[in-house]
């Protein structure tokens, strides 16, 4: 079986040396040895200066809103996963979705101004697949208005554009390091902002709002995480760059072998060193979609439907906005099998087969 993604494993005795080291200390959690290592390592890596690694990557979406004390409407793309606008409900905000751009699938910058209402406070949206959003436009619209931005950089671990990290932009972009992104820490997430006045405030969040025996300052909550997730940290760390360029490779031989006639995929953009965190491709119809799912899920190959369906349309959406083009390319997009040591020889099986089933009624 070919599963969309299968979970980069490190070296299973390395793993086990740092659980023995922790065994040994006896300190499991709270800001231990191993989470302050993968936290400088994480900077280095990244190039930012202030980095919180999380329990995971929708806890730190949610510390974000809080931090910046967002209220009312956020903006906020509908070609995402569920946790980008469940993090803003679970705040307590009114998402209001802004349809996707045609060719980047990433928020329309150009469609923001028009939802700008008395009650907007932030922009919350997502580089999607890790293409990054038009950070500049989105910038000089929040200044405008004084809106905060907060971007959800789940996908974008690893992307730099205009040779910065995409971590780094916004007020505060968090990061998803879940089992099935490029790098992870099997759940885990980060903030990172480049704010010095929201780091000591960030890292209280995380931790109950609360520091040493009696110094309570307000109410944080529990987004910490162990020391066995940052030791997985620190062994899948080193090899992101092989991970990443194993990638490519998968990444390449797609583009060259499906059928670009008939299929389409978002543009992408070309001042990024990029991670090749997804492959989709959009098909001419759902229709289409579905019976090319089917053609795979006998060959035992298994796609998913990233991302449907669009956001704005789930049931419990307080605002009913329509965005026709992400509930458009919501039908009708797959994301391929795509992980490190994934072998050419699938990957040329699974374009064959879905460039037979394009052309076969
Ligand atoms: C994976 C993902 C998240 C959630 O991350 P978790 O670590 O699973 O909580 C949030 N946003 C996007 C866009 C994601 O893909």
């Amino acid at each position: 079986m070919i599963n969309v993604t299968k979970t980069f494993l490190p070296d299973q005795e390395k793993y086990l040396q740092y659980v023995r080291e922790i065994w040994d200390r006896g300190y499991l959690t709270n800001n231990g040895p191993l989470l302050q290592e993968l936290e400088s390592k994480l900077k280095e890596y990244l190039n930012v200066d202030h980095l919180y690694f999380c329990g995971n990557g929708t806890i730190v979406l949610q510390i974000a809103i809080k931090a910046l004390e967002i209220t009312g409407d956020v903006i906020t793309t509908p070609f995402s996963y569920c946790a980008t606008s469940n993090a803003i409900l679970w705040e307590k905000c009114t998402p209001v979705f802004v349809d996707i751009d045609r060719s980047t699938f990433n928020i329309n910058p150009d469609l923001i101004e028009e939802s700008i209402t008395p009650d907007t406070t932030a922009i919350l949206a997502t580089h999607v697949y890790g293409n990054p959003c038009d950070v500049e436009k989105i910038e000089a619209i929040a200044k405008k208005h004084n809106l905060k931005v907060i971007y959800d950089a789940a996908h974008a671990f690893g992307v730099k554009y205009k040779n910065r990290s995409l971590l780094s932009y916004g007020d505060i972009s968090t990061c998803s390091f879940h089992a099935t992104k490029v790098f992870h820490t099997i759940e885990g997430g980060a903030l990172i902002s480049n704010h010095p006045e929201l780091h000591e405030k960030l890292s209280l969040l995380r931790a109950f709002g609360h520091r040493g025996d009696e110094s309570y300052y307000f109410a944080g909550i529990n987004g910490k995480n162990s020391e066995f997730h940052a030791a997985m940290g620190l062994c899948n760390l080193p090899h992101v760059g092989e991970i990443i360029a194993s990638r490519k490779d998968i990444f390449d031989a797609y583009d060259s072998r499906l059928n670009w006639d008939i299929l389409e995929r978002p543009e992408r953009s070309a001042d990024i060193e990029y991670n090749y965190a997804y492959y989709p491709v959009v098909f001419p119809s759902e229709g289409v979609m579905k019976k090319v799912m089917e053609d795979l899920a006998e060959n035992e190959i298994i796609p998913r439907r990233y991302f449907y369906p669009s956001l704005n349309t789930l049931p419990f959406m307080p605002k009913a906005i329509a965005c026709p083009v992400s509930e458009n390319i919501a039908e009708r997009v797959l994301c391929l099998p795509l992980y490190m040591g994934l072998p050419i020889e699938d990957v040329e099986r699974i374009a064959a087969i879905i460039n037979k089933s394009l052309l076969s009624p």
